[in-house]
């Protein structure tokens, strides 16, 4: 049940060691979330696959799967099925950087192992018959009989791909327990007094990390290009961030994301570097000082949040203290969190 990667992956495998196997995949075509993965570049894994990078209270149980199953495992099958590589810092993609030619690989071997594919049938519900020891898959249309199931319906992100979490009442009934479901991976909702339409998509690169009230960091520290959009924020740091955020939010516990866009400078040295840019340009209006140092269309809001509203008036002016308070602000950019996307 599912044709996402997993049930792909699931069903090719099964075929090759001689089952019969037939897909039911509720949407019109199979893979889409694969199809749309890195933006249609198709970053399928990781060289360091390990379970260091999961989130679970169960460490031991990712590393036994990785155990039975991990990066060389994987890389044998995408080799199998004759999918070029290529590894770009770690992260491994398809030689042409497309997710639909990894999808075409698939689909020409589920074909030439006679997989049967279903599509637009929803699965709503299961049973088992212990007596004829066989599972029923009931979809609005048609029942289908199996003496075994693998269900790769995916979790309930992105319902637009497919997975929308429709098969897990049914699964319950069969005795199978569900934990809570909670957004991963997801972009953050964020609430500043002054960041308005106007900053739609300004970027900032630098290092990121969740604080909390105290400022003390509470998540990995990740580095990468934070996108803002309406009221949110983005980009693969902020993604890999989220999944620290819900275990806070849902006890109502204030979190920040914290961003160093200059995280190989030190403060002195940023103030160093805008006093030698006044001491040659002494008349230069002051949100002309901070070109080319943050995306332009941050710097109306970064010198509001420090309270300067005159966006004209020359850099002479400011005093050694406004200079000392605008390179730590250039360091510590804060946001408080207040829900995931
Ligand atoms: C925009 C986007 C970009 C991403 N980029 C990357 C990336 O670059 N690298 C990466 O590793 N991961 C990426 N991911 C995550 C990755 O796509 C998922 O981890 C992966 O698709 C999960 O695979 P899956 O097969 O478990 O579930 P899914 O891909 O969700 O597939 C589940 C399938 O089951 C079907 N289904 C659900 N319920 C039923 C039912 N009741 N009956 C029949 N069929 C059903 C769904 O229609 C779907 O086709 C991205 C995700 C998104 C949304």
């Amino acid at each position: 049940m599912g044709g996402g990667p997993s049930g792909l992956m699931a069903a090719m495998i099964a075929s090759w060691n001689g089952a019969e196997v037939r897909i039911v995949e509720r949407k019109g075509k199979l893979g889409k979330k694969l199809l749309a993965a890195t933006n249609g570049r198709g970053n399928f894994s990781n060289l360091e696959l390990n379970e260091t990078h999961y989130f679970t209270s169960d460490i031991s149980f990712v590393k036994k799967v990785l155990e039975r199953f991990g990066i060389f495992q994987t890389l044998s099958v995408f080799e199998e099925i004759g999918v070029l590589v290529k590894n770009s810092d770690s992260k491994l993609f398809p030689y042409t950087e497309r997710s639909k030619d990894i999808w075409t690989c698939f689909m020409h071997e589920l074909e030439n192992n006679n997989v049967e594919i279903v599509l637009n049938y929803q699965i709503n519900d299961i049973t088992y018959s212990k007596e004829n020891k066989i599972f029923y898959l009931k979809s609005d249309y048609t029942t289908f009989e199996s003496e075994k199931i693998i269900v790769a319906t995916g979790g309930m992100s992105s319902p637009q791909f497919g997975s929308n979490g429709s098969i897990f009442q049914s699964l319950c009934t069969l005795g199978h327990s569900l934990i809570g479901l909670r957004p991963g991976l997801v972009p953050l909702k964020i609430n500043d007094d002054y960041l308005s339409k106007d900053n739609l998509g300004a970027k900032l690169i630098g290092t990121v990390v969740l604080e909390n009230a105290q400022g003390i960091e509470i998540s990995k520290k990740y580095f990468g290009e934070v996108l803002f959009k309406n009221e949110t924020i983005t980009g693969i740091p902020i993604i890999q961030i989220s999944n620290f955020v819900h275990r806070y939010l849902d006890k109502k516990i204030p979190v920040y994301i914290h961003i160093d866009p200059f995280p190989t400078y030190t403060q002195t040295q940023l103030e160093e570097i805008l006093l030698k840019k006044i001491n040659l340009r002494p008349k230069k209006p002051i949100y002309l000082l901070f070109t080319s140092m943050i995306d332009e269309k941050l710097i109306p809001p970064f010198l509001n949040s420090i309270g300067i509203e005159d966006f004209l008036m020359s850099s002479e002016a400011l005093e050694l203290r406004d200079i000392e308070l605008i390179a730590n602000r250039l360091k510590y950019w804060k946001f408080e969190v207040i829900d995931c996307c």
